[in-house]
């Protein structure tokens, strides 16, 4: 079965292909020459996720999925959440992002936090969502040079290393959109 990923992002098609790629022909926007943009303005996390996936299923009649990601920390009452790649502005640039959480962190003493990831899902018309979450804190200061985004300032629980200190499949065998990918297969099998 085909199998759309609405997104541009190679790294995260490279990195989901390496989930399911075995079970099914997953294939990303760029590969059906599609460059358009598709915006993600909905409050939350599972709203961007069906917004981008009805565009493609409106579009092309494929089945498609699509995903949306958060850093929610405790003590900021789930911030970033929704608007973690645009947290220091529209520039999306992670130096920046992260800064900005180590800031809003310096005076406090709870840093636990989880990366949130929705996942929308249309197949035959239909739309299913799954969620997965990855339970951690946010470490002091930046480590480690793997993946990206928030990875260098995130230590999954029962871990004393970054996410960018992992390898990519330790990464994916634990992390928020591993799960929710994983809960998608089990849907689909
Ligand atoms: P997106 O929904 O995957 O585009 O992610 C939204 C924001 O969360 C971006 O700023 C990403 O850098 C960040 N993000 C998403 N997934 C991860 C991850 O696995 N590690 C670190 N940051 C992530």
């Amino acid at each position: 079965m085909k199998l759309v990923f609405a997104t541009h992002n190679a790294g995260k098609l490279r990195e989901v292909k390496e989930l399911i790629g075995h079970k099914y022909e997953v294939i990303g926007l760029s590969e059906l020459d599609d460059l358009e943009e598709i915006p993600e303005n909905e409050p939350t996390l599972e709203g961007n996720a069906l917004v981008k996936a009805r565009t493609i299923w409106n579009k092309y009649g494929l089945a498609c999925f699509s995903d949306d990601t958060g850093l929610e920390i405790d003590t900021l009452g789930g911030a970033p959440g929704v608007i973690s790649a645009r947290y220091a502005g529209e520039s999306k640039d992670p130096e920046l992002n992260m800064a900005k959480v180590l800031k809003e962190l310096s005076d406090k003493e709870d840093r636990s936090a989880q990366f949130r990831t929705a996942v929308a899902l249309i197949v035959n018309g239909k739309e299913h969502v799954f969620e997965g979450i990855v339970r951690g804190k946010i470490a002091k200061e930046k480590s480690g040079s793997k993946g990206f985004g928030y990875d260098p300032i995130f230590i999954p629980e029962g871990y004393d290393i970054s996410f960018a200190e992992m390898d990519n499949a330790k990464k994916n065998s634990m992390s928020h959109r591993g799960r929710a990918i994983a809960k998608l297969v089990d849907f689909l099998i």
